[in-house]
């Protein structure tokens, strides 16, 4: 464990570590992060196996998300060798690919929430923003998607219910607006140690649309080196960098085939490590000028990105630091909405 964590475990002593039954049994937690190093006993040479990681790709289950022809693109893989390795991972695997409906419950218990500031929006999300799964929040400019970003990093760092210990966080910056400032504000309104919050967030800044992707094989190769430490995967904005790298009709369709790889290598990062992946989105300009009214403004990034989305977050603007959040969709959550605040120490509930 490195020592930074061991900071941040000390720095949270204060609220009691939750040392329960409900904590991740140990043996279950590295079978999930299960490396793929192993397939060397199954007679895969190493020299694959580096190339497989180079890809970003560290444990079996992420082979399993794998599909062929990504392996087949590998130098010197041909189908018998893609097939040896698929067999093997099978092997390795705790099962054949199958669970009984006990077991998919099981799974479901590693999946742990973690909270917006904001004791009202967690109601709304059934209890935070949930692991394993991508979370997306959009609204114009100012609604508070940037803020709700940084308090997150911050809260993500905190114990929670069902065990949750907190962890480290990954930022993914493309609009230039991460503000380290702000963190310690928001780490003084928990009683954190500043020093300490800061040094659990990785920042990365990204400069166009491929390097955001790219960006993503050392996020992978992070999350697999600090197996278990890493709670959180921020990208903010998800969709900027495109609409400035493609622009007009004729680009669209390779924008939205981009844009789905990196949708997909996001949702099989926060299942294949367990972390929450929270993205922040903007909305269609033609709606800047309508009235301030989420139901008329739509996220961008189209069909690919509803469909990547596990929750979607509408955000307006509410008086003066009131913000109004909105499911907009969600596969158990009812279409309600919810006013929070924007404060000093981030997001937290209106209080006058
Ligand atoms: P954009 O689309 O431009 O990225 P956004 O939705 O990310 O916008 P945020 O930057 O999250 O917007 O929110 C900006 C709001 O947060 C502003 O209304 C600003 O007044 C408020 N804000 C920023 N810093 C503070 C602070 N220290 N205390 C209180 N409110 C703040
Ligand atoms: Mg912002």
């Amino acid at each position: 464990m490195s020592a930074t964590l061991e900071k941040m475990e000390i720095v949270n002593a204060s609220e009691g570590t939750a040392e329960s039954d409900e904590v991740l049994d140990l043996e279950e937690e590295e079978q999930f992060f299960q490396d793929i190093d192993v397939l060397v006993e199954h007679n895969i040479s190493s020299e694959d196996i580096q190339l497989i990681k180079n890809m970003g790709i560290n444990t079996i289950k992420g082979v399993q998300m794998t599909i062929r022809k990504k392996l087949l693109g590998l130098k010197g893989f041909d189908e018998a060798k893609v097939d040896k390795i698929k067999e093997a991972c099978c092997k390795v695997a705790l099962s054949s690919g199958f669970m009984t409906a006990l077991e998919v419950s099981d799974q479901r218990k590693q999946i742990f929430k973690l909270s917006t500031g904001s004791s009202k929006l967690d109601k709304l999300l059934g209890g935070g923003i949930e692991s394993m799964s991508i979370t997306e929040v959009f609204g114009e400019f100012r609604t508070g998607k940037t803020q709700l970003s940084h308090t997150l990093c911050v809260t993500a760092q905190m114990p929670g219910p069902n065990g949750y210990i907190g962890g480290k966080v990954m930022f993914i910056d493309t609009e230039h607006t991460f503000r380290p400032e702000r963190l310690r504000a928001i780490a003084e309104r928990f009683n954190l140690d500043q020093t300490a919050v800061l040094e659990n967030i990785l920042y990365a800044r990204a400069y166009n649309s491929e390097h955001q992707y790219e960006l993503l094989n050392s996020v992978a190769a992070k999350f697999h080196e600090e197996a278990g430490i890493f709670k959180l995967l921020i990208v903010d904005s998800v969709m900027a960098l495109f609409r400035v790298d493609f622009s007009g009709r004729g680009e669209m369709a390779d924008r939205q085939q981009k844009l789905g790889q990196l949708m997909s290598r996001l949702q099989k990062i926060s299942e294949e490590y367990n972390v929450a992946v929270f993205v922040t989105n903007q909305i269609t300009s033609d709606f800047g000028a309508a009235p301030a009214d989420a139901d008329l403004q739509k996220p961008v990034g189209g069909n690919i990105l509803a469909h990547a989305s596990t929750t979607r977050l509408a955000l307006k603007k509410g008086k003066g630091r009131r913000r109004v959040a909105k499911i907009y969709d969600s596969p158990d959550l009812e279409e309600s909405e919810v006013t929070f605040a924007i404060t000093s120490g981030g997001i937290d509930d209106p209080r006058d």
